[in-house]
């Protein structure tokens, strides 16, 4: 991959976004198919009516103040963002009950399903280069102490079909971090969730490398590291930071390759690699000729298999709450309820098996709850009785 990939140089367009309350989105934009959900609202593509340019519009719903919060504390945190390989906000609408962020329409698709395409090229060498390209968009990030805290294959995603230019989307969890204000989170995916957050203790930048680690483990095998055969499972091993390189898997994979992820998924913060160090390890700046031999898709499309099951799994279960919410009357409707998604509850994952049983050490959260110091005892509560997940949409 060149630089000027296809004899064509990437463009790269941001602006500063002011959050447009006087305009409708729909007088500016046609909106167009839905690409992704999420626990916020939708996605869909946009045509922007004056230029005919296609866009992507993350609609979150904002009807409680806290909702609207967060959906300004992203537009906020992405006009800080202007780096070609992180997704760019070009512009956001206010309506009175959703806000509507336009970035630009990142068209290949997750890096993942790309790369099982038959015409995708799958070596340690084309595995390096994506993961420089996702450590240039952490390193501007990290600089300026931005920690986006939801690094997965799902976020990593190609320009165009065909290219191998790739972008960070979803800054949904990102935040910046002040000195001396320890951030705790609650909320990830368990697969990525480094050690800290596990254990609720503050997180880092740091805390975005061991996520790398993960997805260049499973980049390079089709295996993922610390899954269990549940939830629970899957942050004991995280807490044990439990993983190893299992020999089948990794006979072809290189010593260097091989010693780059062991200096990311080091259970002690301070030990990992920055994206800076990382930048300049000899797997990233030296590829070896000889280590460009194909790697198995097969284990990497299993890995996609296996990710969508567990999303419409826990899809399935939300739905389920929220059909026995609607059937009892002593409950608030799922509409009125403040903060409830397609998150888990702690009844139902016990009774499916996902998560441990009450007394242990992991509970589940709804999701946009999480505590900085000194933030809200309720959360403090949920601290006290261990870790919260927050299951993906
Ligand atoms: P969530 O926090 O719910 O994961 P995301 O920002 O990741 O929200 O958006 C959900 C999905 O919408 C993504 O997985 C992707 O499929 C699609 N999507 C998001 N942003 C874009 C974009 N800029 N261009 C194209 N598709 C996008
Ligand atoms: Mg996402």
């Amino acid at each position: 991959m060149s630089q000027a990939e296809g004899g064509k140089e990437e463009t790269f367009e941001c602006c500063h976004v002011v959050i447009n309350s006087q305009e409708k989105v729909s007088d500016v934009y046609t909106q167009l198919e839905k690409l992704g959900e999420g626990k916020f609202g939708k996605v869909y593509r946009l045509q922007e009516k004056g230029s005919g340019k296609v866009r992507a519009g993350k609609y979150f719903r904002t009807r409680t103040a806290k909702e609207k919060q967060a959906a300004r504390a992203e537009v906020e945190l992405m006009n800080l963002l202007h780096h070609p390989r992180l997704v760019q906000c070009l512009a956001a609408f206010q309506g009175p009950a959703e806000l509507v962020m336009v970035m630009e329409y990142v068209a290949g698709g997750e890096l993942f399903e790309r790369i099982v395409d038959d015409d995708f090229e799958h070596t340690e060498p084309s595995s390096a280069q994506y993961l420089g390209q996702i450590l240039e968009g952490l390193q501007f990030m990290h600089g300026q102490a931005i920690v986006h805290l939801d690094l997965k294959p799902e976020n990593i995603v190609c320009v165009s079909p065909g290219s191998h230019w790739l972008k960070i989307i979803d800054f949904g969890l990102a935040r910046k971090l002040a000195p001396d204000i320890p951030v705790k989170v609650l909320q990830g995916t368990p697969e990525f969730m480094a050690p800290e957050v596990v254990a609720f203790e503050p997180v880092d930048l740091s805390t975005d490398m061991w996520s790398v680690g993960v997805i260049c483990y499973i980049l390079l095998s089709g295996e993922s590291p610390f899954q269990g055969d549940n939830d629970m499972e899957t942050l004991s091993n995280i807490t044990a930071a439990r993983w190893d390189f299992e020999e089948e898997t990794f006979s072809e994979i290189s010593q260097q390759a091989k010693d780059f992820i062991s200096q990311l998924l080091q259970k002690d913060p301070r030990r990992r690699l920055s994206s800076a160090g990382a930048l300049l390890h000899p797997w990233l700046q030296r590829p070896q000729a000889s280590s460009a031999k194909m790697l198995s898709k097969e284990r990497i499309k299993q890995f996609l298999t296996r990710r969508k099951w567990q999303k419409t799994g826990k899809a399935l279960l939300a739905l389920n709450r929220l059909t026995l919410l609607s059937q009892s009357p002593g409950r608030k409707a799922p509409e009125a309820q403040e903060e409830e998604d397609l998150s888990c509850n702690p009844e139902e994952e016990q009774a499916s098996g996902c998560l441990p049983r009450r007394g242990s050490s992991f509970s589940a959260l709804l999701p946009g709850q999480e505590e900085e110091e000194g933030g809200s005892s309720a959360a403090a509560g949920e601290a006290e009785r261990g870790v919260s997940v927050v299951v993906p949409p």
